[in-house]
């Protein structure tokens, strides 16, 4: 176990807090969704209740190591102010300059400042000024950002599975770190449950590729009763057994893979599931998500497609079968949508096992969602205040399920 907040002395001192506000701007520079400065908010107002003097580090899009004054932090601030109903100070520029150390020994008890983006030092990726590789640079930068602080707090679960000079390195330059609030609630959600699951314990996976996703099917086999295959992943399991599957997004170089897979389900007694019905078209407009007039969408009978038509949904049949194993399950874990949900024609699976995910859940499971399109899905059927946990981090969470280890969670020290 990570020592978290509550494992640290923080009153009166000098906290560094490593958070995820990399929020989406519009061309005007607005922030058009607050959730990941909102999701933060609980370590912030704990560390202001022991009186600390708060350093927030994030980074926002992908600078490469150059100052991008588009990137800048500054919106973040301003609305992390109105958020927490307080002034939040801000040193434009660079996140190390004189400037920024400077407000950084100024600031006093119950004050919080926010520190540029950390990215615009390559230093922050590994990287040195001439973009190569550089743990030398790394580890000066890690020290530059710890010597302004007392203690590290981690508190960025959407970048714990980076190992940067923030997430990972800094930990070695502090006196004390530990996990923030949000970072711990993901621990106990996707770590704690994973290890000691009540069951059945059921994955539901989806999305758009077998080899996004080989390593958690790997890994849940070792742990799950159950797994549900859908989205455009399932065409390729359907195809390895020979079913016809038409046009659909079929990874023909995964084939053998998903028959191994399957054989090692088996052998585990994993109970494998796939859809036994689709919905079908035979056109779809990928880049804007949606269905040309003249597409014919229609209903197969069983797990067949026919010729020059594509699955893009589970059909009821599948609702149904999956419906008796999800109402079962003491633990769930979900990642992926189960066709293209974007599309309504198509969402309809989707919306139909997020309502049973909610219905397992009112009953006493535990659900756990992870991955960006998971967390739309889960909102769209309107739901998600109905699911245990919603991971906020898309790329961490699916490497939890792979039981990979997050190099900014593993650097933090163990409870003693
Ligand atoms: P992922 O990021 O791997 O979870 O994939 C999510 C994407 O998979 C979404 O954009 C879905 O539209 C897409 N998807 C799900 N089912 C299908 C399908 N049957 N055919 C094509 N794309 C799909």
């Amino acid at each position: 176990m990570k020592k978290t907040l509550a494992d640290i002395n923080v009153k009166g001192k000098k906290v560094l807090v490593r958070v995820d506000y990399n929020a989406p701007l519009d061309a005007n520079l607005k922030i058009t969704n607050d959730k990941r400065i909102v999701a933060a908010i609980p370590t912030i107002e704990y560390l202001l209740k022991k009186d600390a003097a708060i350093i927030l580090m994030s980074h926002l899009g992908r600078p490469k190591g150059k100052v991008v004054p588009e990137m800048s932090l500054k919106p973040v601030a301003a609305r992390l102010g109105e958020v927490l109903g307080k002034p939040v100070k801000f040193v434009g520029g660079d996140c190390i300059s004189a400037e920024s150390k400077k407000a950084a020994a100024d600031l006093k008890s119950g004050e919080i400042l926010l520190l540029e983006n950390l990215r615009f030092h390559p230093e922050e990726e590994g990287k040195n000024a001439s973009g190569e590789k550089d743990k030398a640079a790394m580890n000066a930068f890690s020290k530059e950002l710890a010597s302004m602080g007392e203690v590290f707090v981690q508190d960025a679960f959407g970048t714990v599975h980076r190992s940067h000079a923030s997430t990972a390195g800094i930990v070695k330059y502090v006196k004390d770190a530990a996990a923030g609030l949000l970072v711990e609630k993901e621990l106990k959600f996707l770590g704690e449950t994973l290890e000691n699951p009540a069951r059945p314990f059921l994955a539901i996976l989806g999305g758009a590729k077998v080899s996004d996703k080989i390593s958690v099917i790997e890994n849940l086999l070792g742990k799950v009763d159950a797994i549900i295959i859908g989205g455009a992943m399932a065409y390729t399991f359907l195809k390895a057994q020979g079913v016809n599957a038409g046009i659909s997004l079929v990874e023909d170089d995964k084939l053998d893979l998903a028959l191994e897979l399957l054989k090692k389900a088996k052998e585990r007694k994993v109970d494998f599931l796939l859809p036994v019905d689709h919905v079908i078209t035979n056109k779809v407009d990928f880049a804007n998500k949606s269905v040309p007039s003249a597409a014919k969408v229609e209903s197969t009978v069983d797990e067949a497609i026919h010729e020059g038509f594509m699955g893009v949904d589970i059909g009821s049949k599948s609702i149904e079968k999956f419906a008796e194993v999800i109402k079962f399950a003491k633990t769930i874990v979900w990642n992926g949508p189960l066709g293209i949900f974007e599309i309504d024609e198509f969402s309809k699976g989707t919306v139909a096992v997020a309502e049973l995910v909610a219905e397992a859940t009112d009953e006493g499971a535990i659900s756990v969602v992870g991955g960006g399109d998971s967390v739309s899905a889960v909102k769209k059927a309107g739901v998600d205040k109905r699911i245990s946990h919603i991971s906020t981090g898309g790329g961490a969470s699916l490497e939890f399920l792979e039981g990979k280890e997050l190099p900014g969670l593993a650097a933090l020290p163990d409870k003693k």
